[in-house]
């Protein structure tokens, strides 16, 4: 089942923890897709890494994801343009394409892995224009495979008058979530990278040609330290962690849902809606997976399941009652311009964090770029540069957050509502159209046939003779 991540092996750390004083040259700290990816990559190219997770491998956010693997990042193509220049721009967006293809490729080297394909980004808004110009700029500008979906397609493969058009992906994929991050683990240790668990960094002294890393129980040397922990870091990276905004997404699985699933869905792939409220897709044949409210705090999931029953409900109402199986959440950092954090901090000081809601081709692309910076002095790691770390907000930020993404999110509610509203008017509007021509069509007819009695009854009263007047 590629479902739920709970009761998984997630939840327990099975390697030891580190007892023992060790040098190396890259020592990464975090557990997760970012710090496993750079840690193979590393060894695959020489390097002796050490890994040290505080708690266990892909308890967060990197095992209890949806598992969408979608081209470019978490931010507008068009901002992107603006923020960087078309040509930056463009070497970005190929960046995080060579990491889906990074993530694919080793997903497929997993016995029994299957991928499943296609996205599709649908619009809660009636907004053909805007639509057309996305598709220009990732088809033609960005070489990015897309294709336009009308309504009319968007609402054969999803029965609901929620969604307008749709941009489908057809080289985006999903992956079992879960599978990916220990096979990144495993991988990285026959690289010979060395893991432990249970080993949080609570401190470390970045001066100087070899670094020290200090955790509970034991100290470690190294060349370069790589921060990979995502908004948890704590101490060892407190101004680091105040660049990001703490943000829990919360997800649920559905109980099966049988045949009346095939008569909402029958689209196979992952469904994400502009604004990021929710994403959804099948998984074990007829369940849904799906994940949608956001918090700056940590909440109950349980609780938040409730809303996510609630947000299936009102988008497929055909569905009727759908029970929950089960539910989580699982944490990732914001940054205040929405794309990641990648880049070396001062000289062997490197940050890898910041992938928010789209971290699975990206952390695979940051894990690259600074393996290749440390090993081979690749310096496309500052393509990211014009991404300068800014402050957060400390707890104002998180009240901030959670207003503005409420408030945006609520936006754009009402912009879907009044969209539906707009398309029911114009369904109002045609039928009378369509009234007013019947009777126009009606009032001919009988204007026609009255003033063919009338003919006919002069014609009679002439004589009946052709051309008597
Ligand atoms: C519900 C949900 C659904 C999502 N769906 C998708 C999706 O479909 N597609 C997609 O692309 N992205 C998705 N994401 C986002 C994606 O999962 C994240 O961006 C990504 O996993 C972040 O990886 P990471 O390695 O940066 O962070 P994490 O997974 O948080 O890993 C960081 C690790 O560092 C460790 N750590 C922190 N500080 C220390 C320390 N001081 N010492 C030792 N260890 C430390 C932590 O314990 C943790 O294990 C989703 C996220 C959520 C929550």
């Amino acid at each position: 089942m590629d479902g739920s991540p709970q009761n998984s092996s997630t939840d327990v750390s099975i390697r030891e923890r580190l007892t023992f004083d060790l040098d190396v040259d890259i020592c990464v700290v975090g557990g997760g897709l970012a710090g496993l990816t750079m840690a193979l990559e590393a060894a695959r190219m020489g390097a002796s890494v050490a890994l040290l997770e505080g708690r266990n491998i892909g308890w967060n956010a990197s095992g209890h994801n949806l598992g969408t693997v979608m081209p470019g990042y978490g931010v507008a193509v068009s901002g992107l343009i603006e923020r960087v220049g078309f040509e930056n721009a463009r070497a970005l967006w190929s960046l995080a394409q060579e990491g889906a293809d990074y993530v694919r490729a080793t997903v497929s080297g997993t016995p029994g892995a299957a991928l499943n394909e296609g996205a599709l980004e649908v619009s809660k808004v009636d907004a053909g224009d805007e639509l057309i110009s996305r598709l220009q700029t990732l088809g033609e500008d960005f070489g990015t495979e897309v294709e336009g979906w009308q309504i009319d397609r968007v609402r054969e493969a999803l029965k609901t008058d929620r969604y307008f058009h749709a941009i489908h992906f057809p080289k985006a994929f999903q992956i079992d979530g879960r599978q990916y991050v220990h096979r990144l683990a495993a991988l990285a240790e026959d690289a010979g990278v060395r893991i432990f668990e249970d080993t949080p960094v609570v401190s470390i002294d970045p001066a100087g040609i070899r670094k020290r890393v200090a955790t509970p129980s034991a100290k470690l040397r190294c060349s370069h330290i790589v921060f990979a922990g995502n908004a948890h870091l704590g101490a060892p990276g407190r101004r680091l962690t105040a660049t990001l905004l703490p943000t829990w997404r919360y997800a649920a699985l559905t109980e099966p849902l049988g045949e009346r699933l095939a008569g909402a869905i029958t689209f196979r792939g992952s469904v994400a809606d502009t604004h990021d409220i929710d994403h959804f897709r099948i998984v074990d044949g007829d369940r849904l997976l799906w994940s949608s409210p956001e918090t700056t705090w940590q909440g109950d999931p349980q609780r938040y399941a409730k809303r996510i029953q609630s947000r299936i409900a009102a988008i497929f109402p055909n569905l009727g009652p759908v029970r929950i199986a089960d539910a989580w959440s699982g944490m990732f950092g914001q940054t205040v311009h929405g794309m990641p954090q990648v880049g070396e901090l001062q000289p062997g000081l490197w940050v890898l964090s910041g992938f928010g809601r789209q971290g699975l081709n990206t952390t695979a692309m940051g894990g690259q770029l600074v393996a290749r910076a440390i090993q081979q002095g690749d310096d496309r790691w500052r393509l990211f540069s014009p991404f300068e770390l800014v402050w957060a907000g400390g707890s104002a930020g998180r009240i901030a957050g959670q207003v503005v993404g409420v408030w945006s999110r609520g936006h754009s509610a009402a912009a879907g509502a009044l969209s539906r509203f707009r398309e029911r008017a114009r369904g109002r509007e045609q039928a009378q159209e369509r009234a007013r021509e019947a009777r126009m069509a009606a009032a001919k007819a009988q204007a026609r046939a009255a003033g063919q009695r009338t003919a006919m009854s002069r014609h009679e009263d002439n004589g009946g003779s052709a051309g008597g007047a």
